[in-house]
């Protein structure tokens, strides 16, 4: 049976460049990166590398990149590492989980949560971060890229913003490095997440930048792995993939290959083909591998099953969500209504899909919506209006 893959933001593939870069990390380069003897220094030597390339993607110095266990893992430490009791840190309605239920973890604790709104095209206005800032406002934690819509954030208004204010400013580019170029002195940031698995590294690595002189309490006690700022026997093979990860990340932004081209041509494409059809966030600019789009009068998780039986592998959003109920909290947020938001697809393509992916995606997507119109009680008379 064919088969594509359109969920690359739920996780990618490890590239081949990038698993053999990591092999010898399970075999013949095996030494604790802590030891001092001739295969640790092997180790220590790769995780340094790595660290440097890392930095590089993000225009940051090495010392300022701390390797975690992935985005969520970096989102927590840089939200917990920060606040204490009766500080105030201001969010969105569209983050992850990983940075929303961190901050209700965090105002459980005694911290004061203010989330600011988007707009319909996914936008969160600079205006509103301004006018949400109070005297014990200690953070400001707001996404570079959202992950079911691709859209793009203000993050550099937003770090001016922070930087007049005094206040530590965290992004979670999760689902921007590696897409577009990211500079944490343009945007102005403290801390910035990235995951590996999300760039075609593993699962299980990641990391955070931290602006260096930034204070923060760790969340991981033991040894004094990272600088003290995360304990535990490091990661070298995840460490080196997602290092690879970072070189060719940077190598195809100089020669300008991304993945919009296909991306686009799917989008027109469905859209030509498919009535009552549209992009969630059209108006906004989007990392070039996201499209969301609504079939109204479909359900999603139908769609997502019918699309899986053919092989074809999308997804109605957070990849944590699905086989939820609840209609995604980020499209609701942009003010789509319940019905329109479940009838939402992502299609997210990663560096391995071809144009033949694309053209399998076509051929299938619009005989599926049509079946399942044809299901809705919903599509006959309203289409005959
Ligand atoms: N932040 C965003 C925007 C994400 O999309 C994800 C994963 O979907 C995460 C954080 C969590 O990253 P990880 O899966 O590496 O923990």
């Amino acid at each position: 049976m064919h088969r594509a893959y359109l969920d690359n933001n739920a996780t990618t593939p490890v590239l081949p460049e990038i698993l053999e870069a990591m092999r010898p990390y399970f075999s013949e380069h095996f030494g604790n990166a802590s030891s001092i003897h001739h295969y640790g220094q092997q180790t220590r030597a790769a995780v340094e590398r790595s660290r440097e390339t890392v930095a590089d993607l993000l225009g940051a110095r090495p010392s300022e990149i701390v390797f975690t266990s992935g985005g969520t893992e970096s989102d927590n430490l840089a939200i917990l590492g920060l606040l204490k009791p009766g500080d105030h840190v201001i969010t969105s309605t569209i983050e992850h989980h990983a940075v929303m239920n961190t901050c209700k973890h965090a105002e459980e604790d005694g911290a004061e949560v203010t989330s600011v709104p988007v707009d319909g095209r996914g936008l969160i206005d600079p205006a509103d971060v301004k006018r949400a800032l109070r005297p014990n406002t200690r953070l400001i934690t707001i996404m570079l890229a959202n992950n079911e819509t691709g859209v793009i954030q203000p993050v550099e208004e937003i770090g001016k913003i922070a930087t007049e204010a005094d206040v530590y400013f965290h992004t979670d580019a999760v689902q921007a490095a590696a897409k577009i170029p990211v500079d944490v002195n343009k945007i102005g940031c403290d801390l910035l997440t990235i995951s590996g698995h999300k760039i075609h590294a593993p699962q299980g690595i990641g990391a955070l930048y931290v602006r260096k002189a930034t204070m923060l309490e760790p969340l991981l006690h033991g040894g004094r792995h990272e600088r003290s700022r995360r304990a535990g026997t490091e990661n070298v093979a995840g460490i080196v993939g997602l290092g690879k990860a970072a070189e060719l990340a940077m190598a195809a932004f100089e020669c300008g290959l991304d993945v919009a081209l296909l991306r686009d041509r799917l989008e027109t494409g469905l859209l030509a083909a498919i009535e009552a059809a549209g992009v969630n966030g059209e108006g906004a600019s989007r990392v070039p591998n996201t499209s969301n789009i609504y079939f109204d009068y479909i359900e999603g998780e139908a769609m997502v099953i019918a699309l899986d039986l053919k092989g074809l592998a999308v997804s109605t959003g957070a990849a944590c969500s699905s086989g939820a109920i609840e209609p995604s909290h980020v499209l609701t947020a942009m003010g789509l209504r319940p019905e329109r938001a479940r009838a939402s697809i992502r299609f997210s393509l990663g560096k391995q899909n071809t144009a033949a992916d694309i053209d399998f995606a076509l051929s299938l997507v619009p005989e599926t919506v049509a079946r399942l119109r044809e299901l809705s009680p919903l599509w006959k008379p309203v289409r005959t209006l």
